[in-house]
């Protein structure tokens, strides 16, 4: 069954949601005879359709600049092949997913997003996804989370909840929820980050499969960074103030060094490029 996706990485997007509903299909037949290993085959296809899909988008947002709508297409990415790992190992040739996986990790690496909002909530009533069972301590249904069943994945509703408080975190429950910024005249959300780094590697690919990586390094600002500058000279960023009133504060501070190396099979060169990161 797993053989009709050898060539995935070369359809297109369109093709690809074609496929799934071809899948889909199929699955709801195989549901109606009860057999539900054939079913749960097609939910993992249909999975390794999906991460695909997302991939192909966030690739495609993320060249258009469209920042944080490609983030949370990254985080969809992580969390659907976390749920696929359950049910599916792949080696690392298989259907590009290691290449996406890794990819996606880079890339949330380089992204400028470090705090985000966690919600604490008191979940008071969740139904289950598979039965539609109010669900609780005392009364389970039965039923496992991420598990597949009728060629769905198990999974809690909640129904009901209380929020309890929010709090910033660097590592959160999921990476939707970024700070931004709002304007305090007309009120609209302000983006704040800087991209650089990510225009940079964009600016060096040109498809969602070209092979790339990235080293993570940390660096020291030195003096020698603004050139012969003394330090009562006056500051080259123009603030006005003198060199160690101002960028002379920041000699000794770390920053993370981004090394990317690009591989175009076009051309089948190397290509090493670095960049400092600006904060
Ligand atoms: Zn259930
Ligand atoms: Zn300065």
């Amino acid at each position: 069954m797993k053989s009709r996706l050898h060539n995935i990485h070369q359809l297109t997007y369109d093709t690809l949601a074609e496929l799934h509903n071809e899948l889909q299909k199929e699955k709801e037949d195989y549901v109606k005879e009860n057999n539900q290993e054939k079913a749960k085959e097609l939910w993992v296809c249909q999975t390794i359709i999906e991460v695909h899909k997302l991939y192909q988008n966030a690739f495609k947002l993320l060249k258009e600049k469209s920042y944080y709508q490609g983030w949370c297409q990254l985080e969809r990415i992580e969390i659907t092949i976390s749920g696929l790992k359950r049910h599916f190992s792949y080696n690392k040739k298989e259907f590009f997913l290691w290449h996406i996986e890794k990819s996606v990790k880079n890339l949330q690496v380089i992204f400028p997003y470090r705090l985000f909002a966690s919600m604490e909530a008191l979940k008071k009533k969740k139904e289950c996804s598979i039965c539609n069972q109010e669900i609780s301590i005392r009364n389970p249904c039965g039923h496992i989370i991420g598990e597949i069943y009728n060629g769905e994945m198990c999974h809690r509703i909640v129904t009901e909840a209380e929020v309890l408080g929010i709090s910033l975190v660097e590592n959160p429950g999921n990476k939707y929820s970024v700070m931004f910024l709002k304007d305090e005249k007309t009120g609209e959300q302000v983006d704040q980050y800087n991209y650089q780094t990510i225009d940079y590697l964009f600016a060096h690919i040109h498809s969602p499969f070209e092979i790339w990586d990235l080293e993570v390094s940390e660096r020291e600002i030195k003096k020698s960074d603004y050139g012969n500058i003394g330090r009562n000279d006056k500051c080259s960023c123009n603030s006005g103030k003198k060199f160690k009133k101002c960028c002379g504060l920041k000699i000794g501070e770390k920053y993370p060094h981004y090394e990317f190396i690009v591989i175009n099979p076009t051309n089948k060169t190397l290509l090493t490029n670095t960049l400092k990161a600006s904060r």
